[in-house]
């Protein structure tokens, strides 16, 4: 129970509309995309401004009450799960877009100014956002740089991370910082840089600065169909090794297809896997890719082949991909989404043994992922009704997991470590470099009051292992206040 005089600072702050105590209300906020894991906050507020948050996480740091950001919810590892007897700090209501300046190729936005709305909004004028998350209509910005988020376009164009320029930051402790800016490569750490993808435990990000790219003058979609997914996976390896940067190389197989297709209606062939690859940029080049795309793909084995003639083409077959994970749910009960990585050149094995794990356990996996990237996202899919099915599915999902790491990859792409993944960071760094992670947390939030039980491992979530983090092990150095 929060006390009765800090919840009316609150409300003074944000007013009676900008305020969320009713029981029924704050199911709302209790988890985000990973829906198994639920905690209910003892307050909601939604500011309208930088000065706002700033006020509200001050009052927080100084009755020592946690905070956790929150953007649209459509995280997938646990990031925006509150605290109980915490607060969330919904960004929500901050959808402006501040200011546009094509000279510069930038764009100003508040943290809650969903992603397809940057591109929506400079399209006319022939640019666009390029990090592209399939949630894209409904995700913010302010998630996006908490999660360093990709997408099917990040192959070419790279991640979040790549796109922002600068930021309005408010500490853990309620002071208002400015991070990066006009000067692409200024003195001094890299500080904006440590904050994307810090997964709200640094801060909260109130503006951001992103940098918009040309639309190109031509693009160029395949969708080719393979009997296996070894034979899609060979064609990705020979596109890459071809010299060929696509725009995005996605891959589905059997079950992602049959599942997009019955919400989506794409008229993707029944087949084993489907690539879909994009080329763009100067028309004679994606021409002559295309040429060398399609050639590939026909060496590689393919059963057929298509390009879109047209846009409306092009935006379905890209609608039945974006729809793949909601698309789940028309085929079980329930699935979890995993996220892992790893060497491309791994593609072909990795699967195998996702396809043995699927067989001992006796879950169906669908797979759609994107392959240039070797960024995987098994979908292992449950029924909750069944007696130990999701803590089933959770072991498969895990030992998934350890299949990426002993291939050489990483425990998440791009959905984040959150709440759902900390115990699994022992397995991919040692004690030291936990440790070092753990001191630049403490560096920033030493009262670990900013989004805790988040991206580290602590001895209370994951037990007395190496390498756990211990939050305030050491004093606050400083940096907050200078910052
Ligand atoms: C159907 C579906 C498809 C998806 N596809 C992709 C994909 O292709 N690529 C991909 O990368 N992800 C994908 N995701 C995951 C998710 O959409 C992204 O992680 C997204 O960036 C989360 O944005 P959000 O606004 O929903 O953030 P939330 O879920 O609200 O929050 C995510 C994290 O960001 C923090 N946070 C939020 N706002 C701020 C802020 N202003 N300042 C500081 N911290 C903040 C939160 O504390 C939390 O830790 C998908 C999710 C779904 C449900």
């Amino acid at each position: 129970m929060l006390d009765r005089a800090f919840l009316e600072t609150l409300r003074a702050i944000v007013g009676d509309d900008g305020m969320i105590t009713a029981t029924p209300a704050l199911q709302t906020y209790a988890c985000d995309g990973l829906t198994g894991r639920r905690v209910s906050p003892a307050a909601v507020v939604l500011p309208l401004t930088t000065a706002e948050v700033a006020e509200i996480v001050r009052a927080c740091a100084e009755a020592q009450v946690p905070f956790v950001a929150r953007g649209a919810g459509t995280g997938l590892s646990g990031g925006a799960l509150p605290v109980a007897d915490g607060v969330v700090i919904g960004l929500s209501r901050m959808r402006a877009i501040l200011d546009i300046d094509l000279d510069n190729h930038q764009v100003t936005v508040q943290p809650g100014v969903t992603n397809l709305e940057v591109s929506k909004a400079v399209r006319p004028l022939g640019y666009f956002y390029a990090p592209d998350p399939s949630s894209q209509q409904v995700c913010t910005i302010g998630g996006n740089v908490a999660e360093n988020s990709g997408g099917a376009h990040c192959l070419k164009y790279g991640f979040t991370t790549h796109h922002v320029l600068g930021a309005t930051f408010v500490t853990a402790d309620g002071r208002i910082a400015r991070l990066g800016g006009a000067v692409r490569d200024a003195a001094g750490y890299d500080l904006l840089g440590m904050v994307i993808g810090s997964e709200g435990t640094l801060g909260i990000v109130t503006e951001v600065v992103l940098r918009i790219v040309r639309v190109p003058e031509s693009t160029e979609t395949v969708l080719a169909a393979f009997a296996t997914m070894g034979d899609a996976g060979e064609a990705v390896s020979r596109i890459i090794a071809a010299g060929i940067t696509p725009a995005a190389i996605e891959m589905m197989d059997r079950l992602a297809i049959q599942a997009c297709e019955e919400i989506v209606h794409a008229g993707y062939p029944d087949c084993g896997a489907a690539l879909i690859v994009e080329l763009d940029g100067p028309a004679v080049e994606s021409a002559a890719f295309l040429r060398d795309v399609l050639d590939i793909c026909a060496a590689s084995g393919a059963t057929e082949t298509r390009v879109a003639a047209s846009e409306a083409e092009r935006a379905l077959i890209w609608k039945a991909r974006k729809a793949a994970f909601a698309s789940m749910g028309r085929i079980s009960p329930n699935y979890y989404v995993q996220d892992g990585v790893i060497p491309r050149t791994r593609l072909r094995d990795v699967l195998e043994q996702i396809g043995a794990l699927s067989a001992t356990y006796g879950l169906r996996v669908a797979n759609v992922f994107h392959a240039g990237d070797g960024n995987l996202h098994p979908l292992v899919l449950y029924d909750n009704s069944e007696p130990g099915a999701g803590e089933r599915a959770l072991q498969l999902a895990g030992l998934i997991l350890d299949a990426c790491i002993t291939a050489g990859g990483s425990i998440t792409g791009e959905h984040g470590v959150g709440s759902d993944k900390a115990c699994y960071m022992p397995k991919m760094f040692s004690p030291g470099s936990i440790s070092v992670m753990g001191r630049v947390r403490d560096a920033f939030d030493a009262r670990d009051l900013c989004n805790p039980g988040k991206a580290l491992p602590t001895p209370r979530l994951c037990g007395e292992v190496p390498g756990m983090y211990r939050p305030h092990a050491i004093e606050m150095s400083g940096l907050a206040e200078r910052l």
